[in-house]
């Protein structure tokens, strides 16, 4: 491999970039419908000092990424993590307006960075700082024209003062303006097990157009955080065995099967998954290509690549994550049967019940969290199968076909605003 390729294989927007054109090319698309889409429509990077508890003051550096505003206003989460980059901002940014596509959600994509590391900073620096971001921001923001959500490290309590922030500045209530917010603050019920949920819906409906039933397999979770942890007690609910766990500090694997409530309570009792009782200590490497039935990468991007692909032993992989796969790698497990259920689908519950949060606030009237939780199950089946449909049709994988089922409705968008 030369070096010009390993750059691409880390580079989050060259891979974003690439699956564009793929996928423009395959619906024999304008190339003008690539040339409009493959540069978001606006960066910003700001830089927040913060004043920290010691009494310093220390300068962040923050991004936003609004992909396009073409299928409506744009729409994504902010992470707050040490290696946030600007590139990786930007592809966020672009998978974004695809997963808001394939749902058929009236938003573009966003997504948002602040270089830091949130493990390492008190509750007072971590409102400062996020109040200092949404200051800097707040003119490229609101619920008409960018509307953020929590994504890693990032939760309910940063989106209230995110909210409360954009609220004073405007000089009013704009519930509206982020979504995943505490449920008093306007939040929606089932918000924060969204990403989960649609996970286990889809994991669990390309299963059955497979053939086969999640009851009994077996499951391998890379991640942690809130979609790992509630999507393996959601499986773990459906007879579903969870042989191993990862997090950023370490893994436990155990081939009987693990309590992923209790796992939960001993990583916020210790710090980490490791040590769980019970279990062992595998390297993270080896916990990827473990023999199981469903793989679901919840952490970051990259994860499964050339290298590690042909010793993948699931039959499912669910991306929980966004970009967990290099486009290097996806044919590979094509190949050797192993199916994918792409991020823009499979993570797409998160941002569906935002969609149904902003429709709540702008109306002000409040749904039961089992009305969210029907709405949500049934758009994520819908979604899944008019994926399943384009793959079987064109005879691709399911990524191939869910940027299909995103494009067309994209270009579609463009072409009805006279942009191409
Ligand atoms: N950060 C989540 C994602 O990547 C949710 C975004 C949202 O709710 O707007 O899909």
């Amino acid at each position: 491999m030369n070096v010009e390729t390993m750059v691409q294989h880390a580079n989050p927007f060259l891979n974003a970039q690439r699956q564009l054109l793929t996928a423009v090319d395959q619906l024999g698309l304008d190339r003008a419908v690539y040339e409009v889409l493959k540069e978001p429509e606006r960066v910003v990077v700001v830089s927040i000092p913060v004043r920290m508890d010691d009494g310093s003051l220390r300068t962040f550096i923050g991004y936003r990424s609004q992909h396009t505003l073409v299928t409506g206003p744009a729409k994504g989460g902010i992470r707050f993590h040490p290696d946030v980059t600007l590139d990786e901002v930007k592809a966020l940014s672009m998978w974004m307006t695809f997963k808001c596509a394939v749902m058929q959600l009236p938003f573009g994509g966003g997504k948002g960075g602040v270089v830091c590391n949130p493990k390492a900073m008190s509750r007072g620096e971590l409102e400062r700082l996020s109040r200092g971001y949404v200051r800097a921001i707040a003119s490229v923001l609101g619920p008409e024209l960018d509307i953020p959500a929590p994504d890693v490290y990032t939760d309910a309590q940063v989106m209230g003062w995110m909210m409360d922030e954009y609220s004073r500045i405007v000089g009013k209530d704009q519930p509206g303006v982020i979504t995943g917010k505490p449920l008093v603050l306007g939040g929606s019920a089932g918000r924060s097990e969204a990403t989960a949920f649609g996970c286990v819906v889809a994991a669990r409906e390309t299963a059955r157009h497979q053939g086969w039933e999640l009851e009994g397999a077996t499951a391998v979770i890379q991640g942690y955080g809130n979609a790992g942890s509630i999507s393996a007690r959601m499986l773990h609910e459906l007879g579903v065995r969870i042989i191993a766990v990862s997090d950023s500090t370490g893994t436990a694997y155990d081939p009987r099967g693990m309590d992923p409530v209790a796992l939960l309570a001993h990583k916020r009792r210790t710090g980490s998954v490791r040590g769980f009782p019970g279990s062992q200590e595998i390297p993270p490497e080896e916990l990827l290509t473990l023999k199981c039935d469903i793989l679901i990468p919840a952490a970051l991007e990259n994860v499964i690549t050339a290298q590690n692909a042909p010793k993948i032993q699931a039959r499912l992989v669910v991306e929980a994550a966004n970009g967990p796969t290099t486009p290097e790698a996806d044919p590979i497990l094509f190949k050797r049967g192993i199916t994918v259920v792409p991020d823009i689908l499979a993570n797409a519950g998160g941002v569906t019940v935002s969609y149904f949060e902003w429709v709540q606030n702008l109306n002000r009237w409040y749904w039961s969290e089992e009305k969210v939780n029907r709405r949500l199950e049934r758009a994520m089946v819908q979604a899944c199968q008019r994926v399943f449909r384009l793959a079987d049709h064109h005879r691709v994988n399911l990524r191939e076909a869910a940027y299909m089922a995103a494009l067309e409705r994209v270009a579609a968008a463009l072409k009805a605003r006279g942009w191409v």
